[in-house]
């Protein structure tokens, strides 16, 4: 088991700072994501974890080694490549075997290690397979067993679906979190894709321009995002400018350009001057009154009829509107119909930028 401690590491290529700076505690056993728009640094990022780019400044330690200067070979991790990047002269069983030959483990051991790691990743059966006779998801499915079956201190992962149709790839996150929890292993994984941050991470950092923007488990990221950046690359959200129209206890009261909502008041404060941005998510609207809840009053503009779910764009005059969704049940609201939105304080989250 192994945590992996970054400082202040930075990459430049000429004038541009592709990493700038980003400091990280990723804990022992941790399936740990780096997530941002493309550009935004993690390739770089992972390949200084895994030794293939040397960093500009800063440090990266696994547990108390100092490992940003050791080259590849010698850090002990296992990487999964977008390409998958098999061998396509050699089968399955020689291409999982390969790193356990350079480690020069003994034939019987290597058999018996080969077995077991094509097991965990159900191919068992592929052995004598070359890459070219198997399915997209299948070679994927290969390479994670060749970065497993030399048991890395890290695991680290490049986009590792990204090649893969939709369904397979919903099918593969759930396999590669189990497979990163049942060996405990320390995994960082890259990814623009935020679902599938979301439904993988147990913590992730967001990262823009080379630079961290917020670090945490993905409920607390999704909901409680600090900048206008984070809430939008999440998820569909309502951005509203809003001022401070006054406070009661924890709680601030908004004047947004759709009517008055209330806010939890955030761990920095109410911002000075009393102009802020708040974030509301499409589906904390709801369309029946509940206690404890502010209530906005405007008209179903348009709607989109989804099967289990309702998109609806409610107006407000003056050119402002929200766009809300909610679970078909009962009566749908339909477009001219008047509506009342109630927002829970709780997801009314004050923005910092
Ligand atoms: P993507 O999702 O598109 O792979 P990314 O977030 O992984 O993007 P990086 O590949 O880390 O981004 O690139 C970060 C920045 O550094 C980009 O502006 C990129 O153009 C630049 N960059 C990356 N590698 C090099 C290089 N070898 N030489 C010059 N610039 C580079």
């Amino acid at each position: 088991m192994t945590c992996i401690r970054i400082e202040g590491i930075r990459k430049h290529f000429g004038t541009t700072a592709a990493v700038d700076g980003v400091d990280l505690d990723i804990q022992s056993g941790e399936l740990f994501f780096l997530l941002g728009p493309s550009g935004c640094g993690k390739t770089t990022l992972l390949r200084m974890i895994a030794g293939f780019i040397e960093p500009t400044g800063g440090r990266i330690h696994f547990d108390d080694h100092d490992v940003t200067y050791l080259p590849p070979n010698r850090r002990d991790t296992g990487m999964v490549f977008q390409s998958y990047a098999l061998w396509p002269h050699m089968t399955v069983a020689q291409n999982v075997a390969y790193g356990l030959r350079i480690r020069k483990v003994d034939s019987a051991g290597r058999k018996a290690r080969v077995a077991a790691a094509l097991e965990s990743v159900q191919m068992g059966a592929y052995g004598q397979r070359r890459p070219n006779e198997l399915s997209g998801g299948q070679q994927q499915r290969v390479a994670l067993a060749r970065a497993l079956v030399v048991e890395p201190r890290v695991l680290l992962l490049d986009e590792p679906l990204s090649n893969l149709d939709a369904k397979l790839r919903l099918e593969m996150r759930q396999e590669i979190r189990r497979l990163c929890k049942s060996t405990g292993i320390t995994t960082v994984y890259v990814t623009h894709d935020q679902e599938e941050a979301l439904s993988m991470a147990d913590r992730m950092a967001v990262l823009k321009d080379g630079r961290l923007q917020q670090l945490g488990p993905p409920q607390e990221l999704y909901q409680q995002p600090r900048t206008r950046f984070v809430a939008e690359f999440l998820g569909e959200t309502n951005l509203l400018p809003a001022t401070v129209a006054g406070r009661d206890g924890d709680k601030v009261r908004l004047d947004t350009v759709v009517g008055q909502v209330v806010a939890n008041v955030p761990e920095s404060g109410v911002p000075s001057g009393g102009n802020v941005t708040c974030s509301i998510r499409p589906e904390s609207f709801r369309w029946s009154p509940s206690d404890n809840a502010s209530s906005l009053t405007g008209e179903v503009e348009d709607i989109v009829f989804l099967g289990d779910l309702t998109q609806s764009v409610v107006s407000f005059g003056g050119g402002h509107s929200v766009r809300t969704v909610a679970l078909n049940q009962g009566r749908r609201p339909m477009q001219g119909d008047s509506a009342s939105l109630y927002v829970d304080p709780d997801d009314v989250v004050i923005l910092n930028d």
